[in-house]
């Protein structure tokens, strides 16, 4: 009986997608490595949380996160719909497994942007996730690009500090560290590893 296994086009269309999680502390610069990874890989697929967190201004149902009910959320725990979950500033925010599932299953490389609780589960369930921490220079340079958004009061600043203390000393369990030192070469390297390379 013939097999298929040594044809490259079977191969091809055999190969699933590619998992990847980046996680950062407010203000390393994620978001802005993250918009411009999707300008330079279109066709990467930018996983939507689910979170309990109100719409900031601009955010869109479905496009920036599925804003659900806390009673909505613990269904979904209950369900084990959840791929990782967790409580990250008074809120809850969780990734739907079968989203990221379905994706890789049709050969499509998935992006996830969730904090370090949430790439430990992954890490345990997906041991194959590329992952990426995205760190800024130094503790006083975060701060000080805290500061300059101007969206947060000190006590705020304060507590997104300790934060990022707990989240850097976390960097070990990630594959690739990028320091966000230079914007642009900081983008290169994270598109460089999203097209699998190991810049
Ligand atoms: P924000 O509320 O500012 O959009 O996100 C706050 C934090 O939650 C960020 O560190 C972000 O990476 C993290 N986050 C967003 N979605 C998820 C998720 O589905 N799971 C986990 N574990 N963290 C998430």
């Amino acid at each position: 009986m013939a097999n298929n296994l040594s044809t490259g086009e079977h191969d091809d269309q055999r190969r699933s997608g590619r998992l990847f999680v980046v996680s950062a502390p407010s203000g390393a610069g994620k978001t802005t490595l993250c918009q411009a990874a999707r300008r330079h890989l279109p066709d990467l697929v930018y996983s939507v949380s689910s979170t309990t967190r109100a719409p900031r201004h601009g955010e869109q149902e479905g496009r920036d996160y599925f804003f659900v009910t806390e009673a909505r959320f613990r269904e979904g725990i209950d369900a084990g719909q959840w791929a990782e979950w967790a409580r990250v500033h008074d809120n809850y925010y969780g990734t739907s497994a079968r989203f990221i599932e379905d994706h890789l299953a049709a050969g499509r490389d998935v992006l996830m942007d969730i904090d370090v609780q949430g790439a430990a589960q992954i890490l345990r369930r997906y041991p194959d996730a590329v992952t990426i921490f995205i760190m800024a220079p130094s503790m006083e340079i975060l701060r000080r690009r805290i500061t300059a958004r101007g969206l947060d009061s000190g006590a705020v600043i304060d507590k997104r500090m300790k934060n990022a203390e707990t989240e850097i000393a976390c960097r070990g369990m990630y594959r690739h560290v990028i320091v966000n030192d230079d914007l642009d070469a900081a983008v290169t390297r994270f598109v460089s590893l999203l097209k699998g390379g190991n810049a």
